[in-house]
């Protein structure tokens, strides 16, 4: 692990790779859809998706990472295969 990294690092990206990925819905603020999409940060060794507009936090469960990370492997094949 390099130096200043987090061990959420990995789990934060993932999030914003998924984030975006022009082909999924995105993740949008659970008080008003039409905000800014959420971002993933990390607060107190927790992950959360937050939304700039009105300061939403969502804590990220095992199972909205391994949707994210299951999505994000499934266009990244259809890339290497050149489908998209
Ligand atoms: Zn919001």
């Amino acid at each position: 692990m390099s130096a200043g990294s987090h061990p959420l690092d990995d789990d934060l990206n993932a999030l914003e790779d998924y984030q975006k990925e022009p082909y999924v819905h995105p993740l949008t603020c659970g008080h008003d859809s039409t905000h800014p999409l959420l971002e993933p940060i990390i607060m107190n060794n927790v992950l959360y998706l937050w939304c700039p507009e009105c300061d939403y936090r969502q804590k990220v469960d095992s199972d909205l990472l391994a949707m994210a990370r299951n999505t994000n492997a499934y266009y990244a094949k259809l890339r290497e295969g050149g489908m998209l």
